[in-house]
């Protein structure tokens, strides 16, 4: 049991539970503000976020920025940023369902740790793994569930909105929502 978030993050340094950890630059344990009520949880560093060791860096983090913005949020404020697996995967591949399985152990502990009030979900890994296994974000995204307490919702991945940006108005109406949200919350 972890009773900070900068506990938590010494003793993941070192990881070696899963095979991801052989072919990994950083872990990339996550960044923000650890006193947040609003957790994004991505699917998995990509070579941007390897070398640098922080979640959503290069362009998708800063298309991600640009949306936090837009409803007057930034990722140092009440906003903390995390991904499924910590390790990069080959070649930006999914990572393997054995590979979350065996990662969502950090991440549970740092929701324990955090207790966030709402967690969005960033693109078809995170929001399957966290919300629905059936997940389909281009029909759910934006849809807010309660589970033991918290508030999910499931959006695109930044980096999909720059593969297709046809897609960018619907996520804003995604994160228009979670500023509804959060203000219905008194958050
Ligand atoms: S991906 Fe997660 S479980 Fe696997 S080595 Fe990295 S931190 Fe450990």
């Amino acid at each position: 049991m972890y009773e900070t978030m900068e506990a938590l993050q010494a003793s993941c340094a070192g990881c070696t539970r899963c095979r991801l950890c052989e072919g990994r630059t950083n872990l990339v344990f996550g960044v923000g503000d650890p006193k947040a009520d609003l957790l994004f949880v991505g699917e998995g560093p990509g070579y941007q976020e390897d070398v640098q060791g922080e979640p959503f860096v290069g362009p998708s983090g800063q298309l991600l920025d640009k949306l936090l913005a837009a409803i007057d949020l930034d990722r140092q404020n009440g906003v903390y940023i995390a991904n499924i697996v910590k390790c990069r995967p080959p070649q930006n591949r999914d990572p393997q369902p054995d590979e979350q399985d065996i990662c969502l152990t950090w991440l549970r502990e740092q929701v324990r740790v955090l207790r966030p009030k709402i967690i969005v979900c960033l693109g078809r890994i995170a929001a399957q793994k966290l919300i629905d296994p059936e997940f389909r974000v281009t029909k759910e995204h934006g849809q807010f569930v309660e589970r033991k307490g918290v508030w999910m919702m499931g959006t695109f991945h930044p980096a999909a909105l720059l593969r297709n940006p046809a897609q960018k108005p619907d996520a804003f109406d995604d994160f228009l929502a979670l500023r509804d949200k959060l203000q219905e919350l008194g958050l």
